[in-house]
């Protein structure tokens, strides 16, 4: 997978992200190319791009990244990529795997992106007591996740076509 640096708006280096997550930065106008790919070019969302190698942050981020995310429910829909742990539909709310009722917390390895369907059929359960299976387990979120939720960016779900041009590597 390409990988593309990240700076901040300091030009102190923050981490890489995947090619399509630096593209989305681009495209939210919350970064800029700071040096890119000679001759290749990526299109996504009727943008097209050089592939960015480099780009910096238009704001300042204070938040250091290699530290731990603090849980919210916007960056477990980040982190799931708006996929829903049960079924892999897209998702609009969260899970909490073991219910709250059931003394279960606000934490990343206990919450999980859900389509409201299944959130709805779960109800106050763990997924054993209503016989529903999580297709992957919930972690603590990447260092490129926490970087989306700290510059508010979304993850880019909503960029249907994506589409890296001949020549450019293929990404996810
Ligand atoms: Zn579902």
């Amino acid at each position: 997978m390409r990988q593309t640096l990240v700076l901040n708006a300091s030009y102190e280096p923050l981490s890489t992200v995947s090619l399509r997550r630096a593209v989305v930065l681009v495209i939210q106008h919350k970064a800029i190319v700071e040096q890119a790919h000679p001759g290749l070019r990526v299109r996504a969302a009727a943008v097209e791009l050089p592939v960015p190698q480099v780009i910096r942050l238009r704001r300042f981020v204070k938040v250091p990244f290699r530290q731990r995310a603090p849980w919210s429910r916007r960056g477990v829909l980040v982190r799931d990529r708006h996929r829903c742990a049960y079924c892999g539909r897209r998702a609009t709310t969260i899970d909490h795997v073991v219910p709250k009722s059931q003394g279960g917390g606000d934490t990343w390895l206990n919450t999980v992106a859900a389509c409201a369907e299944d959130n709805h059929r779960k109800a106050a359960r763990t997924p054993a007591q209503a016989g529903m299976r999580l297709l992957a387990q919930p972690f603590e979120p990447t260092p490129a996740d926490a970087l989306l939720l700290a510059v508010g960016a979304t993850d880019g779900d909503q960029l249907p076509d994506w589409l890296p041009l001949p020549g450019a590597a293929a990404s996810a």
